[in-house]
């Protein structure tokens, strides 16, 4: 293993492949990734629903979506030379009831003040766009820019590219923690004691981020999530708008070789047994709770055969939305992680702007409000 690097990057998910991607092709010369498992891609970059989209995020975030959907997934098979399966078709979030819609509606009044496309339709607009739907619906807001892609082609896209540019990827190798060199970030230190060093260290290790980057005494406040998805047997194809409720039981979509991909929560995540978080097991009320929630809005689907169903863990960030940047109390150390179970979505852009970040250059949009360091002391 190379000891010495320009760019040491941890974490082998989706942030750390795309940043290391963008960081060979703008010419870094020396970068290595780490990444604990055996696998790259093994966190929620290859086990998430597949959502791109843009609303209901927080309009903090908004920004740098909307500039990822125009400017990196149109054309992001030919540039990784996989087919990431992205398909802008559109993105429904659904009420059923008075309370979901004034929830969809704040939503929808906070993405357009900050110029998204989106909008309120009625339940008749809501049968146009997508006849399946059970009739219960009585209205949705609608995004015709979002859509959805392949995680795993897509993680595994910016994997095989970065390693063609020269980038070196390590599994299998556990980072333990950080170690300053006369004041500045430098080392990085594996569970086994092997020690690599770097001019610039990039955290992205989902959760995890928490504990390595407290070794050099950056807090990230974070907590951990299970999440689940499960995937129906091959169905004859019938819509490719990626949809979402306004109570939040299930999202998901139709793949393109006609699976459906579903994703949901029961309710009791905050009590899984958090005591080992490589052991990702799926619970037994999950999946039931998600297939009566899917049929109760595709009806069609009631017949629908589950094939599989797993689950990943989310790293929620306190406020929601992700810590991006360079730490000012930590110099050498820039993170990227918390991204709170919508992190696929805006890979790319964000993958695009670490390597920005690490050349000090100014991002293509304003992240300042994501800044790592944003919670600090009023008293
Ligand atoms: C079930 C589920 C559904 C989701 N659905 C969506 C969706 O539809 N749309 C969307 O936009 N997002 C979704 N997400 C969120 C999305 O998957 C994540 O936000 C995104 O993958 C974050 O990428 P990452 O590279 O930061 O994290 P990860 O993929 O978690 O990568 C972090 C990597 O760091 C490694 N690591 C951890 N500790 C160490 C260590 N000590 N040393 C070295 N490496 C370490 C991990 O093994 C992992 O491979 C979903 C997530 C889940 C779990």
């Amino acid at each position: 293993m190379s000891q010495t690097a320009d760019i040491i990057i941890i974490g082998g998910g989706i942030v750390g492949c795309a940043a290391a991607y963008y960081l060979a092709k703008s010419g870094t010369k020396r970068v290595i990734v780490l990444e604990a498992t055996k696998s790259i891609g093994h966190g929620g970059s290859c086990r998430n629903g597949g959502g791109v989209r843009q609303s209901g995020r927080d309009v903090r975030e908004l920004p740098y979506a909307m500039y990822g959907i125009q400017h990196f997934w149109p054309t992001l098979s030919e540039e990784l030379g996989v087919d990431v399966e992205y398909t802008q078709k559109g993105n429904l979030r659904l009420g059923k009831t008075e309370t979901h819609l004034k929830k969809l509606q704040t939503l929808t009044d906070n993405a357009q003040s900050v110029g998204l496309g989106v909008e309120m339709v009625d339940a008749a607009e809501v049968q146009e766009l997508c006849p399946y739907l059970s009739k219960d619906i009585i209205g949705a807001s609608w995004c015709p820019t979002d859509g959805h892609a392949n995680p795993l082609t897509t993680t595994l896209g910016y994997y095989k590219r970065a390693l063609e540019l020269g980038v070196q990827f390590f599994t299998d190798a556990p980072v333990a923690m950080l170690r300053k060199i006369r004041g500045k970030v430098r080392q990085v230190v594996l569970q086994d004691g092997t020690v690599l060093e770097a001019e610039q260290i990039l955290l992205a290790a989902g959760y995890e981020s928490r504990a390595i980057a407290r070794s050099v005494g950056v807090d990230l406040p974070m907590t951990r999530l299970i999440d689940e998805m499960f995937v129906t047997e091959m169905e004859p194809h019938m819509f490719d708008i990626m949809l979402g409720t306004a109570d939040a039981d299930f999202y998901g979509h139709q793949a393109h070789h006609g699976s459906f991909v579903f994703g949901s929560e029961c309710g009791y995540e905050e009590v899984t047994d958090m005591d080992d978080p490589s052991k990702l097991y799926t619970n037994s009320m999950t999946l039931s709770a998600s297939c009566r929630a899917v049929m109760g809005y595709i009806p069609q689907l009631a017949e629908a055969k589950v094939v599989r169903s797993w689950c990943g863990w989310l790293d929620n960030a306190f406020d929601g939305v992700p810590f991006i940047g360079n730490c000012p109390d930590a110099e050498g150390l820039t993170v990227a992680c918390g991204f709170t179970g919508h992190g696929f979505g805006t890979a790319p852009v964000v993958g695009y702007m670490l390597s920005q970040i690490l050349h000090g250059e100014p991002t293509v949009v304003d992240i300042s409000a994501l800044a790592p360091n944003r919670f600090m002391p009023n008293k």
